[in-house]
C-alpha cells in the first residue's frame, strides 16, 4: 500500500512527514505535524516532526531564522506546528538509517505553532512504554497517535478494503441493513431502544442481520455482503465486545461448496493483502466434520498448527473379550459406563515436577474433569507415574503404543464422558501447545469444520435448541430425522431422532479461534416451521419472532446460504493480538463502558419523560 501520495498536499503542507528523500534535496517545502521530540542545542533546535506517514527531522538555526528559532524554543512534545524551509542532505555520518526520511533534514525558514498541547498522560513517542489500558481508553485519541495502534488501524483498513474489493469483483451487492429492528436472536440478550413515537414499544439492535439478509435473497439480490455492526448484550471477554463488526454475506442458488469455495478464495486474498508476510499452513483449507474435530482436537475450532492430537486409549484398556480390563478402576468403570479414556502426549515433559502436575490437574478440574492421570516415559523407556502400580506391563506398553509417546514424553489421560474428555483434553492441548511453543506464530492455519449437530438438548426448557442458527438447513439424508419420538414436534424429548440430525452448518476457524460460521438455510416454509416447533416455538411465537421470513417464503424463496466472519477477530489475529480491543478504535471496557465518552450515562430528565419511562431500580439480586 502506498502511503506517500502527492495528492496529500494541502495549504498546510507540500509533503507528508514520511515523504522526503535524498532526491528532494534543495526543494522548498512545507510540513505540518506533531512535535515528536525536541532537542535544544542553543544555537540549533532539532525537532522530529511526526504525522501518520512518518517522521522528518527539522533544524532551526538561530542565526539563519531568529523568529522561527524563538517560536521553536517554546514548543513541547505534541504541539502541532507548521514548518517551511529547504530540504538538505544530512551531514555524512548523521544520517538515520532507521527512518525512511533519514537521509535528509528540513532547514527552517518559517515556523508556526498551530496548536499547543498539555503534557500527555503517557509518552506518545515511546511505543514500548507500558501504559495502563484504562488510561489508554480514557485518552484513546492519544493512544491512536502512538505507532502500534496506528499500525493496527491501518492494517484493519487494508483488510476491509481488500474484503470489499474481492466481493465487488465477484458480483456481490453491498447493502446496508437497519440497526433499529426487531429481535434477531443469535443466542445472546438483545439491546433495546425505546420508541418515542410508539410509546411502550422498543426496537432491538440486531444481533446479526440474519433475517434481513435472507429477505434480501427472497428479494432477488442474489449475492449480498455488508460490513455489519452487530450488538449482543452478553458478558464480555477478551474476544468479545457488546458491539462488533461482522463480514456478513449471503448467496442464492448455492450449495455448501459454492459458499465455502468463495469464502476460502476471498480469505486467501484478504490474508495476502493484509498480512503478506504470514504463510498459509494449507491450501485448500483442510475440512473436517464436527465429529472428527472433537475426536482429534477436542474442539470445534481446532488449532491445527501443531499435532498433540487426542488419542483414544480404549482398545489398550480392554481385554480380548472387549471388556474393560486395565486394572485401574477409574479407567475400567468409565469405559463400562460408556465413557471414554483419552490421552494427549506432551513432548519432552517427562521431567514434569510434582507441582507442575498438581497445577495441570487443578486446571483439568476447573475445565470439568474429575482428575488427570499421567504416565512419564523416562529416558531408557521406563514408564513412571502414580497409576503405574495398577497397570500390567502389557497394558502400560499398549497405552504407550496407542498414544504414540516416546522417551522423554508425558502422557496426560482423562477418563470421563465423551464430551468432557474431549473438552478437557482439547483445552489442555491448547494450553500446553502454547506453553511448549508448538504453534508457529507466523503461520495462518485456516480450517473448515462442518456437519454440526442441528440441535442440542436444552434440559432447562425441555426443548431442542439450534446449535448455531435457527434457520440452518439439514443434511438432505437427515431430513427424515427432524421428528420426535412422541410423533408430535411440539412434544420433544432427549432421545428424539432430531438429536441425531446434522446441519448444513460450516464454521471457519483460524489458529484456534472461531472466525465465523454460516449455513445453507432452510428455504421451505413447512420445513422451517417444523424445525422451529422442535426448537420449542409455538405457532404464535414463530409468527411473532420470524413472521417476516415465514411470510416471505410463501412468495418464492431461492435456495440460499451464507456466512458471517468476525472482522475484529480476524484483524486481531492478523495483528498478532489476543484482544479485540487492540484492533478497535474506540472499544468498550470489560464492564461495557466507554471511559472517554463516559457512556453509558444517565439520560436527561426530559428524555425519560418523553418516552414515558422512569428508572425504578433493579430488584435486589440477593433477595
Ligand atoms: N447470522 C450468523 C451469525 O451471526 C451467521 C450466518 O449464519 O450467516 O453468527
Amino acid at each position: 500500500m502506498t502511503d506517500h501520495l502527492p495528492s496529500l498536499a494541502t495549504p498546510y503542507r507540500t509533503h507528508t512527514c514520511g515523504e522526503l528523500r535524498a532526491t528532494d534535496a534543495d526543494a522548498v517545502v512545507r510540513l505540518s505535524g506533531w512535535v515528536h521530540r525536541r532537542r535544544d542545542h542553543g544555537q540549533l533546535i532539532f525537532l522530529d516532526l511526526r504525522d501518520r506517514h512518518g517522521i522528518t527531522q527539522v533544524v532551526i538555526d538561530r542565526t539563519d531564522s531568529p523568529d522561527a528559532h524563538e517560536e521553536a524554543s517554546r514548543v513541547r512534545p505534541e504541539f502541532v506546528v507548521s514548518v517551511s524551509g529547504t530540504v538538505a542532505l544530512r551531514l555524512p555520518g548523521t544520517e538515520n538509517a532507521k527512518l525512511p526520511t533519514g537521509a535528509i533534514e528540513l532547514q527552517t525558514t518559517a515556523f508556526e505553532i498551530l496548536s499547543e498541547a498539555k503534557t500527555p498522560p503517557f509518552y506518545i513517542n515511546d511505543p514500548e512504554a507500558p501504559v495502563d489500558e484504562s488510561v489508554r481508553l480514557k485518552h484513546r485519541y492519544l493512544d491512536i497517535r502512538r505507532e502500534p495502534m496506528q499500525q493496527r488501524l491501518l492494517l484493519r483498513s487494508r483488510m476491509v478494503q481488500a474484503i470489499r474489493e474481492v466481493h465487488h469483483r465477484n458480483g456481490f451487492v453491498e447493502v446496508e441493513t437497519p440497526t433499529l429492528i426487531k429481535s434477531t436472536p443469535e443466542g445472546a440478550r438483545d439491546f433495546i431502544v425505546p420508541s418515542r413515537l410508539q410509546p411502550g414499544s422498543v426496537y432491538a439492535l440486531p444481533q446479526s442481520p440474519q433475517q434481513l439478509k435472507q429477505l434480501l435473497m427472497v428479494a432477488g439480490i442474489d449475492r449480498y455482503f455488508q460490513i455489519a455492526r452487530c450488538y449482543r448484550d452478553e458478558d464480555l471477554r477478551g474476544d468479545r465486545q457488546p458491539e462488533f463488526t461482522q463480514l456478513d454475506l449471503e448467496m442464492s442458488f448455492v450449495d455448501e461448496a459454492t459458499v465455502t469455495g468463495f469464502v476460502e478464495a476471498m480469505a486467501i486474498e484478504v490474508s495476502a493483502a493484509t498480512a503478506p508476510d504470514r504463510p498459509l499452513l494449507q491450501v485448500p483449507f483442510p475440512r473436517m466434520t464436527f465429529e472428527e474435530a472433537m475426536d482429534r482436537f477436542g474442539s470445534d475450532k481446532p488449532d491445527i498448527r501443531f499435532g498433540m492430537e487426542l488419542m483414544d486409549l480404549g482398545p489398550a484398556l480392554r481385554g480380548p473379550d472387549g471388556a474393560p480390563a486395565s486394572g485401574f478402576v477409574v479407567f475400567d468403570s468409565t469405559l463400562a459406563a460408556g465413557g471414554q479414556v483419552k490421552a494427549i502426549v506432551a513432548p519432552g515433559m517427562a521431567g514434569v515436577t510434582r507441582r507442575e502436575m498438581d497445577e495441570l490437574t487443578e486446571r483439568s478440574k476447573r475445565f470439568g474433569a474429575k482428575g488427570l492421570a499421567h504416565l512419564a516415559i523416562e529416558p531408557g523407556g521406563e514408564v513412571k507415574g502414580p497409576i503405574v502400580k495398577f497397570l500390567s506391563a502389557e497394558t502400560q506398553r499398549a497405552i504407550v503404543d496407542r498414544s504414540g509417546a516416546t522417551e522423554g514424553d508425558l502422557i496426560l489421560i482423562v477418563a470421563d464422558t465423551a464430551d468432557t474428555t474431549a473438552d478437557v483434553l482439547g483445552r489442555l492441548r491448547v494450553e500446553l501447545g502454547d506453553r511448549l511453543g508448538l504453534a508457529d506464530p507466523d503461520v495462518l492455519a485456516y480450517v473448515w469444520v462442518n456437519r454440526f449437530p442441528m440441535y442440542h438438548w436444552d434440559e432447562d426448557n425441555h426443548r431442542w435448541d439450534a446449535t448455531h442458527n435457527p434457520f440452518s438447513g439439514v443434511l438432505p439424508e437427515d431430513e427424515a430425522l427432524l421428528v420426535t419420538a412422541s410423533g408430535d414436534p411440539a412434544d420433544p424429548s432427549p432421545d428424539d431422532p432430531a438429536g441425531r440430525a446434522r446441519a448444513l452448518q460450516y464454521d471457519l476457524a483460524l489458529n484456534g479461534w472461531e472466525l465465523g460460521g454460516g449455513s445453507i438455510r432452510i428455504h421451505r416454509r413447512e420445513l422451517l416451521e417444523r424445525s422451529f416447533l422442535l426448537q420449542g416455538q409455538t405457532a404464535d411465537g414463530m409468527r411473532e419472532k420470524f413472521g417476516a421470513v415465514l411470510d416471505a417464503f410463501d412468495y418464492g424463496a431461492p435456495p440460499h446460504g451464507g456466512i458471517a466472519l468476525g472482522i475484529d477477530r480476524w484483524a486481531m489475529i492478523f495483528a498478532r493480538q489476543t484482544n479485540i480491543r487492540e484492533v478497535m478504535a474506540f472499544p468498550k471496557t470489560q464492564s461495557g463502558t466507554d471511559p472517554m465518552l463516559e457512556a453509558p450515562s444517565v439520560p436527561d430528565a426530559g428524555q425519560y419523560e418523553e418516552l414515558g419511562l422512569r428508572f425504578v431500580g433493579l430488584p435486589d439480586k440477593k433477595a
